[in-house]
Parts: structure tokens; C-alpha cells; sequence
């Protein structure tokens, strides 16, 4: 369970406790923040809310460690990630459940979230190893102009203290898939877990702590993001922040100084549907696509824009399906569950009723209870309407009857959003020339969006995100080049 067994000592109380220095501290502010539960709609948990102060103390352990741990052996560093890795998976049920209290996850995939995490780790300790463990070899004489007499040597090296802050959907998962790549490529790490998620990430840290990592390399504070994010976002300590989240990461881009920066952020992911599409194949991925997680992933299918001669046939196999979905608690595994608090649903409901009052065709009646929204498909969208262009992230889809594939192309071009997108047709030659058109970070053909699996390139163009992530990219992104140049008194060649 909970903060019992091995994880007793992240627990004061009932006020789970801030790591920092390498100990489960408790904060000196005397606040701690409600985390509530979005089924019952009670406070579950609490965590400290944590004061700049003990922000500035993470930091400066922070620094120092980062310097030790540049000087630990890669090998060395890949071995702690891997006991992390296996510490992690070992103890995913007490983990899985707090995704289960705080987040209403499913329980089935609370547990693959912190299974596939530790894969996660695992991976990027091995790809860490193979490419820090190279770096390139350049000569001179190669450049217009110039003799064999200088050779450059380059190496990735870590950029210092890296903040991680992750949402509340994967806590646990989107955390790690910054972790990992940070320490791996010999950063110190300080996350700031989302409020809804924060226990579950305490409880991996900790799995982190049990891996035996040096004092002060990975820290974590707990506290709203309203009221200490500005504090650790701009703090000078700061070289790199890696962010997913909302319009959040807008702000945070604006304020935040000459770092790099990794955004991921919301999406409004298209499904686009041609005539000679398999529609069971498309009404299944819009299934999965659409409502998994009750439709709270940043690659859900977010707006089905469905040639017009084919959408009939299409909403009657998606419609089938739906009614076919479970709902209600996490803890029986329903397909839906509630969203994640009560302005989420507020925000929900209200797309839902722009839609009514523009004239949009409910293929469901619409329902909710306290955080709990049944799932709807809404068919007959058109571009007035807020969901339209909108992330609900609910489970609420709309349908854009389209009459032209250029129109579908264009809806989705003209979003603020690039995040995915999908195409379903059995012609590769057509779904590769929508691919190139498509303004989004990935295309899938015949499949919903996905980020996984999780070593694979993932970015968003516009406002979904800066950089891309996945766990090579992760790891060059967290590093900085360095150059020696050895210059020789006289052109050199090597002969054979
Ligand atoms: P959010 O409200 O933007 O919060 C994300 C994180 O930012 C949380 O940890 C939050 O902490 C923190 N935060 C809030 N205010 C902050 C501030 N001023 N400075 C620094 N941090 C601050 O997003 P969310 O509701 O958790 O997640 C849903 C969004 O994430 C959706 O838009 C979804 O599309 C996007 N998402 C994107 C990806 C991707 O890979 N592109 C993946 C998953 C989710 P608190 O919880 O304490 O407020």
C-alpha cells in the first residue's frame, strides 16, 4: 500500500514528505496541499508545500552534486539506472494505486504506466551508453582552403541542473522519460511533480533513493505550480528545463532565460478519414484512440475529420462501440473514468454545450456525474464551434464531415496545435502525400496517434512544443557539445 513497507519513510503523518540532500524531509513552510481524489472528490493525499527557500537549498545541493556525478563513470551511472529500473517495477503495485486514487487511472494501466517506465529507464541507461560513450573526430583539410593541421575532437557533455516537470496524466512515465535521459548523460535532477500525480512520483523518486544515487543529484519539491513554479522555472541555478504540460510551457518558453528548453505540450490531434478507408479499423482506433484514459492523453484522437460519403457508415461502427464502453471508478478498471478534477469537467461541459447551442448532432445523450462524463461523440462540428479546435481532454469527440481531403489537411493546419496526427486510407501513395501536408510533429498512417513506444522520436510543431523528445533525442537534448582542437606546426596525413 501507500507510504507503508519500504516507502514508510516518504510518509509524516499523513503528509507525504519532499525529498531533497538525499533524505525525506518535511517542509518548514507548515502547509502541506490537498491532493483530491476525482472519483470520490475528497482529499486522499497531502505533500508538503515546499517555500523558495528550501527551493534555493535543492538547487545549490543540486549544483554541487552535478559535479560529482559528471566525474562517476558512464557504466557506473547506467548500473544505478538500471537498479532504479528494477527497484521500480518490483514495487509498481503500491505506485500503481496511488495513480488509481489521484488521477483515476484505470488500475490495468496504472500498473503497465510504472512497468513501462522502468523499461523506460532500462533503455535510455543502455542508449546512454552507446552514444556518450562516442563522440566525433573531424580534420581540417575537409573545408575549402585549409591543410591537415587541425583535428577537432567533439564529446556531449551534461548541461548541470535540469528541471523536470512533468503533467498529471503520466505522472510517473513522463517524469522518468526526463530523469533518466538528465542523469544518464550526467545532469542532477530536480522534479516538480503535477499536484494530481505528486504521491505516485514521490513513490518512484524513493525507488530512485533505494538505487543508492548520490545525496542532492535527484531532488524533488512538491507544491502548486501556481505558487512556486515561476520561483524554479526562472531560478538562476536553472540549465535546462524539460516541461509537458498545457499552456503553461507557453509562459514558462517567455520567461525563461538563455536555456534550453524541451516543451511538450497540448494537442489537437486529427484523424483523417478517406473514402476507401477499412472503417472497422478506423471506428476501433477512434475507439482507442479517442476515449483511453477517458480521452486525457495529449495524442488522443481529438477531432475525426471523416470524408462525407463514408461518415455515416463510420459514426454508426464508432457509435456501436461507444455504447460498449464501460464507466465509472478506476478501481474496476472502467473504460471511463472521472477526469481528473471538477474544473476539468466544468471546462469539458462546457465545449459540450457551445456545441448543443451551435447545432451539433449528439450521438449520445450527454451525462456526468460530479467528474465522471460519459463518453459522447459529437457528429455534424463545424468550425464555429469551439471543440472544433478546442483539447477537451474528456472524452468528447467531435466529427467534421469533410468534402474534400484538402479541406481535412487544412483544418488541421489551420490549429494553433501540431502535435500528431492520423490518416486512414489503403493507399500508402495518397496517406504519404497527406503525411507531407499534415503540419504536425508525427503522421500515423492507419493508426491513432501515440507517443510510444517511448524510444521513439516525439515532438510537436506550433504551440504543441519546442525540441523532440523520445530517449536519443532526450539524451542529446540534455547535453552540450565541446570542441578540443589540437592544431599541428604542418599539415599532417596518415598514410595507409
Ligand atoms: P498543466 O496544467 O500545464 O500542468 C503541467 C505541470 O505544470 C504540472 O506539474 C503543474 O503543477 C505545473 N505548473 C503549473 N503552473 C506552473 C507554473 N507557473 N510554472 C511551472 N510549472 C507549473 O497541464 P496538465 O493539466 O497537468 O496536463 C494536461 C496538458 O498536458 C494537456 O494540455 C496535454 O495535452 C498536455 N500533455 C502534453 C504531452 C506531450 O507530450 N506533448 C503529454 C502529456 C500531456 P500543478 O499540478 O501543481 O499545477
Amino acid at each position: 500500500m501507500a507510504g507503508n513497507g519500504i516507502f514508510a519513510e516518504i510518509l509524516d503523518g499523513d503528509v507525504f514528505k519532499y525529498y531533497a540532500d538525499g533524505e525525506w524531509k518535511k517542509s518548514n513552510s507548515g502547509k502541506s496541499v490537498p491532493i483530491v481524489n476525482p472519483t470520490t472528490r475528497r482529499t486522499h493525499y497531502k505533500v508538503q508545500a515546499c517555500s523558495q527557500e528550501e527551493v534555493n537549498k535543492v538547487m545549490e545541493a543540486a549544483k554541487a552534486a552535478q559535479k560529482l556525478w559528471a566525474k562517476t563513470p558512464l557504466w557506473k551511472r547506467a548500473e544505478l539506472l538500471h537498479k532504479a529500473a528494477a527497484i521500480l517495477k518490483e514495487h509498481k503495485a503500491p505506485i500503481a494505486e496511488c495513480l488509481v486514487k489521484e488521477i483515476a487511472k484505470p488500475a490495468k494501466d496504472a500498473v503497465t504506466e510504472v512497468i513501462r517506465s522502468g523499461d523506460l529507464v532500462s533503455y535510455c541507461a543502455e542508449e546512454g551508453v552507446r552514444i556518450l560513450g562516442e563522440g566525433k573526430f573531424l580534420v581540417s583539410d575537409s573545408f575549402p582552403g585549409n591543410e591537415r593541421t587541425k583535428y577537432c575532437l567533439t564529446s556531449k557533455i551534461p548541461l548541470g541542473v535540469v528541471l523536470a516537470i512533468p503533467p498529471f496524466n503520466y505522472p510517473v512515465n513522463l517524469a522518468v522519460s526526463k530523469i533518466a535521459p538528465a542523469l544518464i548523460a550526467g545532469n542532477s535532477l530536480v522534479l516538480k511533480p503535477p499536484t494530481q500525480g505528486a504521491v505516485a512520483a514521490l513513490h518512484m523518486v524513493h525507488c530512485f533513493h533505494l538505487a543508492g544515487f548520490p545525496k542532492g543529484l535527484i531532488s524533488c519539491v512538491t507544491g502548486k505550480g501556481s505558487e512556486i513554479g515561476d520561483f524554479l522555472t526562472m531560478h538562476p541555478a536553472v540549465n535546462c528545463i524539460s516541461f509537458t504540460g498545457g499552456d503553461t510551457g507557453i509562459s514558462i518558453s517567455k520567461k525563461a532565460g538563455m536555456i534550453p528548453l524541451q516543451m511538450e505540450l497540448g494537442g489537437k490531434d486529427a484523424c483523417i478519414v478517406l473514402e476507401d478507408a477499412d472503417l472497422d479499423l478506423v471506428a476501433a482506433n477512434i475507439i482507442k484512440g479517442g476515449f483511453s484514459y477517458s480521452g486525457q492523453r495529449c495524442t488522443a484522437v481529438k477531432v475525426v475529420l471523416v470524408m462525407e460519403s463514408v461518415a455515416d457508415s463510420l459514426v454508426e461502427k464508432v457509435k456501436a462501440k461507444v455504447v460498449k464502453l464501460t464507466v465509472g471508478p478506476p478501481e474496476e478498471n472502467c473504460d471511463i473514468t472521472p477526469v481528473v478534477s471538477e474544473s476539468s469537467a466544468n471546462f469539458i461541459e462546457g465545449l459540450v454545450m457551445d456545441a448543443k447551442q451551435k447545432g451539433a448532432t449528439f450521438c449520445q445523450e450527454y451525462r456526468r456525474e460530479g467528474n465522471l462524463i460519459w463518453p459522447l461523440l459529437l457528429d455534424n462540428v463545424r468550425p464555429d464551434m469551439r471543440i472544433a479546435w478546442e483539447e477537451p481532454f474528456g472524452p468528447v469527440l467531435p466529427v467534421i464531415r469533410i468534402g474534400s481531403v484538402e479541406e481535412g489537411i487544412h483544418h488541421c493546419n489551420a490549429s494553433n496545435f501540431g502535435l500528431q496526427g492520423c490518416v486512414f486510407t489503403k493507399d500508402i501513395n495518397k496517406a504519404m502525400l497527406i503525411s507531407d501536408a499534415m503540419e504536425t510533429g508525427t503522421v500515423q498512417i492507419n493508426s491513432a496517434p501515440a507517443r510510444g513506444p517511448d524510444h521513439f522520436p516525439f515532438q510537436g510543431f506550433k504551440d504543441s512544443g519546442i525540441g523532440s523528445q523520445g530517449i536519443t533525442n532526450s539524451i542529446n537534448m540534455m547535453t552540450k557539445v565541446k570542441s578540443t582542437v589540437i592544431n599541428l606546426p604542418s599539415p599532417s596525413y596518415t598514410m595507409g
